[in-house]
C-alpha cells in the first residue's frame, strides 16, 4: 500500500516523468514534481494532479545540471520514500563536432543529478524503514546508437550506479533499479524529428517508421502510462527482492 508515502520525480513536468507521477499519485502516492523553469504551467501541474487524484503534490524548481541543487530539491521536499531520477536531455552530432558544453551538461542532467539526489535521500529511508529508487536509464543505457556519444555513455553510467546503489542498500528495506525504455513519443522524441527529417531526406512518417522505431520489433512507441506502471510495480511489496536490475520496456529492443 502506497498511501502516504512521497515520491520525488526529476524532470517532471512532462513526457515520461509525468507519466510516472501521475501513475504513482493514481497509487496513492504524494508527489513532488520538479524542472527547472519554475513557470505557471508546472505549478498548475501539480495542481492537475492533486485535483484529479486527491494526493497532495508540489512542484519544486530546482537545476539537475547542478550537484547543490539536486541535494537542495531533495532538502526542500522534506526527503521522500520513492525517488525517481527521470531528468534528461538528449544532444545528437557525430563525436569530433560533439559540443563539449553538450557533453557537459548531458553526464550532469542525465548522470551526475542520480548521484547526488541519492546520496541525498539514502540516509532519510534508511530512517523511515522503507525506500524505492528508480533510474530512469534507456535502451541506449544497455545498447548504443552512432552520434549519441553522451546520452550513451550518460545511460550506461547510470546502469552502473543502479548497480552499486542496489548492493550498497541490499540489507536495507530499499531497492534501487533502472527502467529502459525503447521510444516513447515524448517532447524530447519529438525534438529529434526535424533534424532527423532533414538528415535523411525522410517525411516525418518515414523517419518514425524507418529510423525509430527501425530497431524496435514491436513497431510501436512504449508510452507514458506504460512507464508509470511499472515504477508503481517497481514500489509495491512484490518487488522487493528485485534489486540492481535494469528492466526494459523497449518492444523487444535489447532482445536482438
Ligand atoms: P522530456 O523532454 O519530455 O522531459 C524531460 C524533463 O526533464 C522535462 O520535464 C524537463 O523540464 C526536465 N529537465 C530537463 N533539464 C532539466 C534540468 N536541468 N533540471 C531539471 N529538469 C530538467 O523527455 P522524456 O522523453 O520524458 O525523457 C525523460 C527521461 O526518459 C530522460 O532521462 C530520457 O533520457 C529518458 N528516455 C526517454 C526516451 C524516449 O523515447 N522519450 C527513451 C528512453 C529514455
Amino acid at each position: 500500500n502506497l498511501q502516504g508515502k512521497t515520491a520525488i520525480i526529476t524532470g517532471s513536468t512532462s513526457g515520461i516523468g509525468l507519466g510516472i507521477a501521475r501513475a504513482l499519485a493514481q497509487a496513492g502516492v504524494d508527489v513532488v514534481l520538479n524542472s527547472f523553469t519554475d513557470t505557471e504551467d508546472d505549478h498548475a501541474c501539480a495542481a492537475d494532479i492533486a485535483s484529479s487524484t486527491g494526493v497532495t503534490a508540489r512542484y519544486i524548481q530546482a537545476d539537475m545540471s547542478k550537484g547543490a541543487e539536486c541535494r537542495r530539491l531533495i532538502a526542500d521536499a522534506g526527503g521522500c520514500d520513492i525517488l525517481v531520477n527521470n531528468a534528461g536531455i538528449q544532444h545528437v552530432a557525430p563525436i569530433q563536432d560533439f559540443d563539449p558544453a553538450k557533453w557537459d551538461a548531458i553526464i550532469a542532467i542525465n548522470l551526475s543529478s542520480a548521484f547526488h539526489t541519492t546520496a541525498a535521500a539514502v540516509t532519510g529511508m534508511r530512517d523511515r524503514g522503507w525506500g524505492r529508487i528508480i533510474n530512469v536509464a534507456s535502451a541506449h543505457g544497455l545498447t548504443a546508437s552512432p552520434y549519441k556519444s553522451a546520452y550513451v555513455a550518460a545511460k550506461h553510467g547510470i546502469i552502473g550506479l543502479t548497480k552499486t546503489v542496489g548492493l550498497e542498500t541490499a540489507r536495507d528495506p530499499i531497492t534501487c533499479n533502472a527502467i529502459c525504455p525503447g521510444y516513447v513519443l515524448t517532447p524530447l522524441v519529438e525534438a529529434q524529428i526535424p533534424a532527423t527529417m532533414k538528415e535523411y531526406g525522410m517525411s516525418r512518417d518515414e523517419v518514425i517508421e524507418k529510423v525509430m522505431l527501425a530497431r524496435q520489433p514491436s513497431k510501436q512507441f512504449a508510452t507514458v502510462e506504460e512507464l508509470g506502471g511499472t515504477a508503481v510495480f517497481l514500489c509495491s511489496d512484490t518487488a522487493a527482492q528485485i534489486t540492481g536490475t535494469a528492466i526494459s520496456v523497449d518492444g523487444g529492443w535489447t532482445a536482438q
